[in-house]
């Protein structure tokens, strides 16, 4: 079976099983959709949520129904070489791609820095391409090299990520780290 450079089984069609259409928590009804790899579906859209709220507005450029500037799922190679891409196994997305373009950091520093919180916060389980030393790629998010799929239900598991990527327990350790950054934004 072929796999993706994080070691997830390539999807070869987007029709297949493995796939589904989730909705960024927060962007609105009935939101901004995404496809993704069934199992990790939760947790990458909980993440889009909170770069969502904590980092840039993902509605930004978009036209509801028409287009949007984000995307998970598509067969295809990495760029500039023959490798499949890691979206082309669902574990991808790529968000506020027209904002923040593959190859320069386009996030203002306070964007940066929330980013960074979020990539920091999920690390176990999550790589952010604004973190990437050879081509940076603020839009990129993946499930990290590795991480298999008992780990990633165990995360979800463990942070209490429901099916549509919310969170309703209050317990999370990221709170205080969410609370600063809302008081930092609001001043
Ligand atoms: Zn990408």
């Amino acid at each position: 079976m072929e796999r993706s450079e994080n070691g997830w089984p390539v999807i070869e069609s987007q029709s297949d099983k493995s796939l589904v259409v989730i909705r960024i928590p927060g962007t609105g009804t009935p939101g901004i959709p995404l496809r993704l790899q069934k199992d990790c579906a939760p947790l990458l859209a909980y993440l889009a949520g909170r770069v969502h709220v904590e980092v840039s507005d993902l509605h930004e450029n978009n036209k509801a129904g028409k287009f949007q500037d984000e995307g998970g799922y598509n067969y295809r190679s990495v760029r500039g070489s023959s490798k499949p891409s890691n979206h082309s196994s669902g574990t991808a997305m790529d968000l506020n791609w027209q904002k923040w373009p593959m190859g320069r950091k386009a996030m203002t520093k306070k964007q940066r820095t929330a980013a960074l919180l979020i990539a920091e916060d999920l690390e176990e389980v999550i790589r952010w391409g604004g973190t990437y030393r050879s081509r940076v790629d603020e839009m990129h998010w993946e499930i990290r090299p590795g991480v298999t799929l008992a780990e990633v239900k165990k995360f979800i598991k463990a942070r209490g990520i429901d099916k549509y990527g919310k969170v309703k327990t209050t317990t999370t350790k990221t709170q205080p780290k969410d609370i600063i950054i809302r008081q930092c934004r609001a001043i």
